[in-house]
């Protein structure tokens, strides 16, 4: 043993481990990921160490949920960075299926959704959800968890994944974990990385122009004129801002103000090559 955390690579070796540990009655753990890890991953791993007698991050650069025109082949896969990383935060085991692995010739089933998967990313990214929930309804099926914690970062993406594991009485909790953020807001990203210097300055002009649009919210104003100067100031600056929205925060059907119910303002915006997304809750006053 050098100490260095121990990987599986098939379906087989997974089971075997995890097998071991449920046997003497450890809760155990599931972080997904795509890898490329950073602080934002890292919180999940805490969260899931703080809850768990176990913990499992998977990397997985799952083909399904990118587009034809995404940036599936050049996704930074930076492996041995990973496990240091995983490593050094004492996670317990990577899980790090190949593609082939996950999807054997002739795979044929794809996990179709509505609700809370259709608007916003779900318009956007046609089949993105789909991808995202065939592979996560996987890996809870291959390492039959207790638990599996997933980022606010992706917003919409956990909420999805929460009504996937109620509806197909998948039984695991599902926890979400607050957005890790730069020091200027930015929101953590493995796509950071595509930014370029000037780019990565104007990138905080993102979380910049919601928090002061959902401070706005909050103090009971109606959200549609403030959502449109937002769009235009970040277009202003270099953003194609795709949309800039305030939801329910559990529906995430549209709504005008923040006044009676729980609600979330979400964005994507393209900044040269780089797609960004962030959300934050606004709080009524
Ligand atoms: P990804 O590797 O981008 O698929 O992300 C894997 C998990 O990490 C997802 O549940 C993300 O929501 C979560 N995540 C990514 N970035 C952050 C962040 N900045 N803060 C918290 N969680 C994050």
């Amino acid at each position: 043993m050098n100490g260095d955390i121990a990987a599986a690579r098939s379906v087989a070796e997974l089971r075997q481990r995890i097998g071991d540990w449920r046997a003497r009655g450890n809760r155990i753990g599931l972080v997904p990921t795509m890898g490329a890890l950073h602080a934002g991953h890292l919180a999940l791993v805490a969260a899931a160490q703080a809850q768990c007698r176990r913990t499992v991050v998977s990397i997985f650069v799952n083909p399904k949920q990118f587009g034809p025109r995404e940036d599936f082949a050049t996704y930074p896969r930076p492996e041995a960075d990973d496990l240091a990383k995983l490593t050094a935060a004492g996670a317990d085991l990577a899980y790090m299926p190949a593609v082939e692995e996950m999807y054997a010739d002739g795979f044929a089933t794809t996990i179709s959704l509505g609700g809370p998967a259709e608007p916003l990313e779900g318009a956007h990214r046609p089949g993105h959800f789909d991808g995202v929930a065939t592979v996560v309804c996987k890996l809870l099926t291959q390492a039959a968890p207790d638990a599996a914690f997933f980022g606010e970062k992706d917003y919409q993406q956990l909420l999805v994944v929460r009504r996937m594991a109620r509806d197909l009485n998948l039984p695991v909790d599902i926890i979400g974990v607050p957005t890790v953020r730069e020091p200027d807001g930015l929101a953590l990203s493995s796509r950071n990385v595509y930014l370029s210097p000037d780019e990565r300055r104007i990138a905080a002009g993102l979380n910049r122009v919601m928090q002061a649009a959902a401070g706005e919210i909050a103090e009971g104003a109606e959200a549609a004129a403030i959502l449109e100067r937002g769009i235009a100031e970040l277009n202003a600056v270099g953003f194609r801002v795709e949309y800039l929205e305030l939801r329910d925060a559990e529906t995430l059907a549209p709504i005008a103000d923040a006044t009676s119910r729980p609600a979330r303002l979400l964005a994507a915006a393209q900044l040269g090559r780089t797609r960004l997304i962030d959300n934050i809750a606004v709080r009524a006053a």
